[in-house]
């Protein structure tokens, strides 16, 4: 597998910031979270809460971006 690299800087699908490596392609766990949710909202349903959302929770801080201000929608 190859992969194209930009400067050696992914963008994030999500929200396009710069990917962190330890979540690329994503930016963060949240960018991370909220793909697998898209995808998994088309064919399945799931919970609204996993065991690793708690975790990025405490991550945000206060500084999370409610959900309807994302670029998709
Ligand atoms: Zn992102």
């Amino acid at each position: 597998m190859s992969e194209p690299r930009r400067n050696g800087q992914e963008l994030c699908p999500i929200c396009h910031k710069p990917a962190d490596p330890r979540y690329r392609p994503f930016c963060s766990k949240r960018c991370a979270d909220v793909d697998l949710g898209r995808w998994f909202s088309g064919s399945y349903a799931i919970p609204a809460e996993t065991d690793e959302v708690s975790d990025a929770d405490a991550d945000a801080d206060g500084n999370d971006t409610p959900e309807k201000n994302l670029p998709w929608g």
